[in-house]
């Protein structure tokens, strides 16, 4: 970083989540019918949209509702909730990575919390303890079971993503190409992956880059981070400095993995290189790939503390 910091997409919500009202139920339920409440309505995940940007709507326009309405926050007093409809055809309904391209980022920021919020309620109508239906409280802060009255919070996922730079040539950093419906195409992006439990950031980075493509980690930095609800991860990203050069991939996993020239990502990024497509803006990916251009990751040498 640079001292400025940086709001990525899909982060910089401007909503305020109700620090003295999540708590109380009723206080968010006596919101619900207000005149002036605001609801995003989701269809499958997609967001209700009109000409490109979001469609919200109120209480007494809302289509015919499936599940709870979940409580996002509040702005200049106005209540802000999420709901579902099993009817497609009230309106357009758009992939929240489109309307992201197309809305400001604020906005950007309210449909992530709202889509995140959704799918994990979604996947969640039984109890993990004892497989009895539960019911939300809170206007969405959590889930109950009536029968055995356990409770379960929404969840976030960490995924570290990572430029790791050359131990010798600081020109040099390490892209890679999944497998899967990428893989035959030429789109490379940092090296990323989930956290495992009972795992540090620092750690998971250095599993994820050894396990990818065989390089050894040694010193990091961390550089931001972006929610990115598809369904719930939150993106950590990080700059490097490798200790070895060797790369032995994982093919399960990675179709390829290379040491590219910094003069080549910087035209890559720009779009003026069409023999390698990067990532868009709106993922911290580019913005990871495109700081290191333009002043490197600047690292300093590190030593590992342990604190007992
Ligand atoms: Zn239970």
């Amino acid at each position: 970083m640079t001292g400025k910091e940086l709001v990525h997409a899909f982060a910089g919500n401007p909503l305020d989540r109700g620090t003295s009202i999540r708590h109380s139920g009723e206080k968010i339920d006596a919101m619900k019918e207000l005149p002036s409440a605001r609801y995003l309505v989701f269809h499958d995940l997609k967001v209700l949209t009109r000409e490109g940007a979001i469609d919200y709507v109120d209480y007494s326009s809302l289509p015919k509702l499936r599940g709870d309405q979940i409580f996002l926050g509040t702005l200049k007093n106005v209540p802000y909730f999420a709901a579902q409809t099993d009817d497609a055809d009230v309106g357009e309904f758009t992939d929240c990575r489109q309307v992201v391209r197309q809305e400001n980022l604020s906005q950007s920021g309210i449909v992530a919390q709202a889509r995140s919020m959704l799918a994990w309620h979604r996947k969640n109508p039984f109890c993990s303890r004892c497989g009895s239906e539960t019911t939300l409280e809170r206007g969405g802060q959590l889930r109950r079971c009536p029968a055995c009255n356990a409770t379960t919070h929404p969840r976030i996922d960490p995924v570290v993503i990572m430029l790791i730079e050359h131990p010798d040539d600081q020109n040099l950093c390490l892209l890679g190409k999944s497998q899967g419906r990428m893989a035959n195409s030429n789109f490379y992006s940092a090296l990323a992956g989930f956290v495992d439990q009972g795992e540090s950031l620092e750690e998971a980075v250095r599993r994820e880059v050894l396990e990818e493509s065989g390089v050894f980690v040694d010193v990091l930095k961390y550089h931001s981070s972006q929610p990115w609800p598809f369904p719930s991860s939150l993106m950590i990203g990080f700059h490097g400095r490798a200790r070895s050069t060797e790369i032995s991939i994982d093919e399960k996993e990675m179709a390829d993995v290379r040491w590219f020239s910094k003069e080549k990502v910087s035209s890559a990024i720009n779009g003026q290189d069409p023999s390698i497509m990067l990532p868009g803006p709106g993922a911290i990916a580019h913005h990871l790939i495109k700081s290191w251009t333009e002043n490197s990751a600047s690292l300093e040498s590190q030593k590992k503390v342990k604190v007992s």
